[in-house]
This record gives C-alpha cells, structure tokens and sequence, in this order.
C-alpha cells in the first residue's frame, strides 16, 4: 500500500528518490489499483516533462505529457490520435501519461502497437540514453535506476492500423499495425493475440503476407486472447493485414 507520496521539484531530486525505491508515478491511473508491494511513490508532474516539441526530423514528447496533450498537438499524426481516441476515453485520456501507458503491458493496446510500429525510442533519466522500445522487454524495469524523461518518433513516421472490436469505441479484439521503415521494409505488430503486443521483425513488402502467416502458425501455443478462438484471430488479422497493405501501402 502506497504509505508515502512525494512531489519532486528537480529532475535530480526525483532521481535520489528513485534510487532510494521510490516508484515514480505519472496519472496514477494504474498505481492508484495495483499498490501491492508498493510503499514510496515520487511524482514528476512538477518537472516539465509534459512538453512534446520538434528537434531536427524527430518529435520529443515528454515522458508525463497526457494523452489528451497528444490528441490535441498538431505534430502528432492523425493515426496516432485515431489510437487513442479507440483505446483511452476522455477520462482517462485527460489522465494516462506516455511513460505510464508504455509501462503498463497490454497486448489488446493500439496504441503501444503504434509505437513499436513507429520504431519510438526512450529516453532515461539521467543516462540520456535512446533505447528503442523494441529493445525493453519490460519498460518497468528501466525505472530501476532513472526514470523515463522523454520518448522520441521520427516526423516521417508511416505507420497505419487497422482493427476489429465489438462496438467502434471498445477494446480492439484484433490489431493490426503496419510501420514503414526508413530501409522500405515494414514492421507489423499484432495486437489481441496474447498478452504482449506481438512485434514482428521489419519484412518486405513482397514477403508480409507469407512471414506473417507463418508467425500466426508457429505462435499458434503462445495464443491466448479469451474474448475470440484462434481461428478467428488468424482470419481476420490476415483480413486486415490485406487491406493495409491495399490501401496504404501499394
Ligand atoms: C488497451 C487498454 C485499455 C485500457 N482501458 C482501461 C480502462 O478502461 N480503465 C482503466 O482504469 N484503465 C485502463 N487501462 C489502463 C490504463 O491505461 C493504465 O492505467 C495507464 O496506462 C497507466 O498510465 P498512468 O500514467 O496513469 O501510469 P501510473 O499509474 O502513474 O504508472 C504506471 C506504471 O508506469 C510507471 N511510470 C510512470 N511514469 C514513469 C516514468 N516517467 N518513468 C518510469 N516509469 C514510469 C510507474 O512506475 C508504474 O509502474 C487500459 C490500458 C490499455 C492498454
């Protein structure tokens, strides 16, 4: 149970607690459920890390801007806003935070889809190292020693979705994510079949459909989405690959 709540006022203040155990905390939306084990919380809203700005082909948002800053900034692409208007409704738009969002794993989420698709990068406090996201297995973890300051997108960033749920504003049951390389091959990422959004390494666009069939089959043990059968999954994910990759991609 969280017994203590501490509002740090430097960057380097936040650090020493971080390094003494403390948890940091964005919108709170998922540590305010999920205290287990957690006693010491240090909050980073006072440190100006909700700014999203464009360096030199590149977009920074930092780490405790919300999604609803996002939804509302004209450097972020629409597909990235159609995302979070799918997955976050206006409450908890107001309050989830990037760094949070990608901390909390979910395999039915766009949006992380969108940002492993986007090939994103993150940025920890103090190293001032870019680890691209592909590269966590468990965002969490890079909290150990620093936290999260910022992530960063390339401005270029081709990335198109598509999705199937049981009414347009419920969770996705099956998604898919298709991101543009710089090199011309695609990364796919599927969303709903198991607990982890699924990253597939970048393919060419002439190979998509057979390597993407052939993870589908060989995942086929790993699959545990309770809401739809694997066979479903299966037909409707290569469904919506198809039309991706007709309508956005030729
Ligand atoms: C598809 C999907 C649907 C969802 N639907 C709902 C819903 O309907 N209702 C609901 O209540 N929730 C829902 N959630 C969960 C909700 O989105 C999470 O509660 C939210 O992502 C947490 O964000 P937060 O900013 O509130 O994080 P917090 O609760 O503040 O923190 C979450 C984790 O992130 C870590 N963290 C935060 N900031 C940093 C940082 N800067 N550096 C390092 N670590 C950091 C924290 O230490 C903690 O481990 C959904 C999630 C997904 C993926």
């Amino acid at each position: 149970m969280i017994q203590e709540y501490y509002r740090a006022a430097a960057k380097s203040d936040a650090l020493n607690k971080v390094k003494a155990g403390y948890i940091p905390i964005g919108g709170g939306t998922y540590l305010s459920q999920h205290q287990e084990g957690i006693s010491t919380v240090v909050d980073l809203q006072d440190l100006g890390l909700n700014e999203i700005k464009a360096d030199a082909g590149t977009i920074v948002i930092g780490a405790s801007t919300t999604f609803r800053e996002l939804f509302e900034n004209d450097l972020i692409p629409v597909s990235l806003k159609m995302a979070i208007q799918q997955e976050l409704k206006i409450n908890l738009r107001n309050l989830v935070t990037v760094a949070g969002h990608l901390c909390i794993t979910d395999g039915f989420s766009i949006i992380q889809g969108w940002l492993y698709a986007a090939g994103v990068k993150i940025h920890i406090y103090p190293e001032g190292e870019s680890i691209p996201l592909q590269a966590i297995s468990n965002p969490k973890e890079l909290a150990k020693e620093g936290f999260i300051e910022s992530i960063s997108i390339e401005k270029n960033t081709d990335v198109h979705w598509n999705t199937i749920s049981r009414t347009p504003d419920d969770i996705s049951l099956v998604g898919v994510i298709l991101g543009q390389q710089q090199d011309q091959n695609i990364r796919v990422v599927l969303a709903g079949f198991n607990e982890h959004v699924n990253v597939l390494s970048p393919i060419n666009k002439g190979r998509i459909m057979e390597q993407v069939k052939d993870f589908l089959l060989n995942a086929h043990s790993q699959y545990s989405n309770k809401f739809i059968s694997y066979n479903y999954y299966f037909k409707n994910s290569i469904t919506l690959l198809e039309r991706i990759l007709k309508d956005n991609f030729k």
